[in-house]
């Protein structure tokens, strides 16, 4: 590790253990010191978590006896074997994201990584996990990538392997200005194999990491690639997710 890797990681360290929220993560609100998951109480019961029986490929909660797949997938192919997704993307999961993201609030990872991993069952089964790339220049300018953030603290949390095996090439448009089918056309050719970590992901069940899961064109895109390193099997999880079947 060269000086300056040193100093920034040990800058890093620092900032983990030491800034901590005493305002709620979603409203700002005041907030006592160790309250659980840096929320208040209003938020933290606010949060549309989504459990019960759930679509094996997206995640989201189905009804209906003896079906397997939402409606919104049953038409859909996926290259991950499933999602799930903590949380619906509703006021308060959306206003943590976008404080994590967009305010520099690094240090909220943990904390997310925390609220994730309280449902143990979304990672069993998991041999190494790994996160959505994000491209340099955004790097930049956000100072972190929020879904390896998140993905550290996960691995660290529950002792599993952390490995990064994709990278962001192109510079393609920001996805949230696109539609489906737009999405899946700006992604291709964007993500790429970090060549000297393909044996770490070769036979093993990989868990990839994101902060949203929107219409799964990213994580989709993601698991296309990983699927040439040859992984048992390739699942994915996120903070939230919008909701796919309004009928639910
Ligand atoms: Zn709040
Ligand atoms: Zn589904």
């Amino acid at each position: 590790m060269s000086f300056k890797k040193k100093i920034i990681d040990l800058l890093n360290r620092f900032e983990d253990l030491f800034m901590t929220s005493h305002s709620c993560m979603s409203c700002g609100k005041e907030i006592e010191d160790g309250t659980k998951f840096n929320l208040c109480e209003n938020c933290l019961n606010s949060l549309d978590k989504i459990e019960g029986r759930l679509c094996k490929k997206c995640g989201e909660e189905i009804v209906g006896e003896n079906v397997r797949v939402c409606d919104y997938c049953k038409e859909r192919d996926y290259k991950f074997n499933s999602n799930h997704s903590c949380f619906y993307y509703n006021a308060v999961s959306a206003s943590i994201i976008k404080n994590f993201k967009y305010n520099g609030r690094k240090y909220y990872a943990k904390s997310i990584a925390e609220i994730m991993a309280q449902r143990s069952d979304f990672f069993e089964d998991v041999d190494v996990i790994t996160f959505v790339p994000i491209n340099k220049k955004r790097r930049r300018e956000r100072g972190f990538n929020q879904s390896e953030e998140i993905a550290k603290h996960l691995s660290k949390m529950l002792n599993i392997p952390l490995v990064t095996i994709l990278e962001k090439e192109k510079d393609g448009k920001h996805q949230a200005a696109l539609g489906q089918k737009d999405r899946l056309k700006n992604l291709k050719g964007s993500f790429k194999i970090i060549a000297e970590n393909v044996n770490k992901v070769r036979g093993k069940r990989v868990l990839i990491v994101d902060d949203v899961f929107t219409t799964g064109a990213t994580l989709n895109e993601c698991a296309r690639v990983i699927r040439v390193c040859r992984p048992i099997s390739i699942n994915t999880v996120t903070f939230a997710k919008t909701k796919f079947n309004s009928a639910n």
